[in-house]
């Protein structure tokens, strides 16, 4: 079976645990008008325009999913501090059978796996058991928001968000604050009801501020940034890290 990725390389600690191989697969079924990997929409890839050093070039490979995996084993000696192989998107799940099948060979092999989601997949809870590290975005609790801004997923959103926090031991929900989308006191209300009551011993929280960094790869896709800068105010991130202390809730920084 094969794969597409677009990108793929070592990150330590940012996309899972310890040092990992990190592995963009193409394809997202979102839109967030500030995303840093346009890129990686397109289900058949992006053509990205000439860059200094660079001829035009097609944003992704094909690869067959034994040659993919023989990469990870063969990378596995720098899997250090319990790192392993992260699958991160676009939207990993857009290629669910080839990842699935890749996430079950790597447990196989005794290779530790993250997930990185935008958690809109309405098949995604199937693939807990078979991976160790859980990365869920969460941008909204409005599914009405979700819909008009992102595009369709935000009940399912939702009931993946609340079934991870119930089955998976080791999990991770990022938020990536968007001035003005996401930063007021409702939104942070609507982030705390649906986590609900209670410590989550197995789940850790992250808010990650706006930036620009994608803003550049837009322009070699072809492509428009519409975002309008959405800075988030130091303030604004402070009173949403102690909102989730004060809910007994661990606030991480990878
Ligand atoms: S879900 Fe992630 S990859 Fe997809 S559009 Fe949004 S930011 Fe980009």
């Amino acid at each position: 079976m094969k794969i597409n990725v677009f990108n793929k390389g070592f990150h330590y600690s940012q996309d899972g645990h310890g040092n990992r191989l990190v592995i963009h697969l193409q394809g997202c079924n979102l839109r967030c008008p500030w995303c840093a990997n346009p890129e990686g929409l397109e289900m058949g890839g992006i053509m990205m325009q000439k860059q200094e050093n660079r001829p035009p070039r097609l944003s992704c490979e094909e690869w067959e999913i034994e040659d993919l995996l023989k990469l990870c084993r063969e990378s596995s000696s720098l899997f250090f501090d319990g790192g392993g192989v992260t699958f991160t998107g676009g939207e990993p799940t857009m290629q669910n059978e080839a990842l699935r099948q890749a996430l079950e060979a790597l447990g196989e092999m005794g290779i530790h796996t993250v997930l990185e989601t935008n958690a809109t997949s309405v098949t995604l809870p199937d693939l807990f058991p078979l991976v160790g590290q859980l990365i869920m975005d969460f941008k909204t609790a409005d599914p009405k928001k979700h819909q008009m801004v992102l595009g369709p997923g935000g009940k399912i959103l939702i009931k993946n968000i609340q079934t991870a926090l119930e089955n998976h031991r080791d999990l991770l929900i990022r938020f990536p604050l968007i001035y003005g989308f996401n930063t007021s006191e409702d939104d942070l209300d609507g982030f705390l009801s649906v986590i609900g009551e209670g410590p989550k011993p197995h789940g850790v929280f992250e808010f990650l501020p706006y930036h620009e960094f994608g803003r550049e790869k837009w322009r070699q896709c072809g492509l428009e940034y519409h975002q309008q800068k959405a800075y988030v105010p130091e303030e604004t991130l402070r009173v949403f890290e102690e909102a989730f202390r004060n809910h007994h809730l661990q606030v991480a920084h990878t």
